[in-house]
């Protein structure tokens, strides 16, 4: 689903229904085509990826329509509680500003009646990011940990080193399928995430090599390849490549 303008597309999320669960719950500007269908699809229960709101916009919907606590990961629980106020323009313009919503903690494991799923805490693209696997399919829903091979920017609050251990993590379990939020059903999961994480591995590599040459941050920004003006100027530097210089540059857990 996506906000569009002048019949355009600005921002592709997606959320996923298996066996009653509901995989995020897309973005608040779209509140008024979710309600229609968790009303037809007969949602019973919903977890969140993460408390970003393109994931968690229409929480609160589900709670006065149907009576649905969303599930999300203890470190989540308070942002998605909490207004936030003046978010950068290009979330309102894309996602439009969550109503604040009450959520309940997850469990190492999440029931439904056909399935079970593993919930793997994968921070990284979001302290609170969760994952969950269904071991009998080795299905995967990865939320924003996949998203692409090879990334063009990082948003300035991702923290690579906790990605590159989430992306070891699941990868571990070796996935067949994964269900990435904003690119869809994607085969071969184990393998897409390898190339993710043996990208990001070459490129914190060349970030080192450069920064022991004595380049400094910006020097290093201009020397990775592909440009990110686009992306930059629409966030207002929210995503940019040279988070990723700052991010490989910051020591692990800082
Ligand atoms: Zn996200
Ligand atoms: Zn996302």
């Amino acid at each position: 689903m996506a906000r569009t303008y002048l019949g355009r597309a600005v921002y592709w999320t997606g959320i996923y229904l298996v066996d009653g669960l509901l995989v995020d719950s897309g973005p608040p500007n779209l509140a008024r085509e979710v309600s229609r269908l968790v009303r037809e699809l007969g949602v019973r229960q919903c977890v969140t990826t993460h408390h970003h709101e393109d994931h968690s916009g229409n929480h609160a919907l589900l709670a006065g329509a149907l009576h649905i606590t969303p599930l999300a990961h203890a470190s989540g629980l308070d942002r998605i509680a909490r207004t936030e106020h003046h978010p950068p323009l290009y979330r309102r313009v894309a996602w439009g500003i969550r109503v604040p919503a009450r959520v309940a903690p997850l469990d190492a494991w999440l029931e439904t009646p056909r399935f079970r799923f593993q919930v793997i805490h994968t921070p990284g693209h979001a302290a609170d990011h969760v994952a969950l696997y269904e071991p009998q399919r080795r299905w995967l829903f990865s939320g924003d940990l996949y998203l692409a091979p090879k990334l063009r920017y990082l948003r300035a609050d991702e923290d690579v080193h906790a990605m590159l251990d989430s992306l070891r993590r699941v990868l571990a379990l070796e996935p067949q399928v994964l269900f990435c939020q904003h690119r869809g059903r994607v085969e071969h999961g184990a393998a897409r995430l390898g190339q993710k994480l043996a990208f990001l591995l070459d490129l914190g590599e060349r970030i080192r090599d450069l920064h022991g040459s004595g380049l400094r941050e910006a020097e290093i920004t201009r020397a990775l390849p592909g440009s990110d003006l686009l992306w930059r100027i629409w966030t207002g530097g929210d995503f940019s490549k040279r988070n990723f210089v700052r991010s490989f540059l910051r020591p692990r857990g800082t």
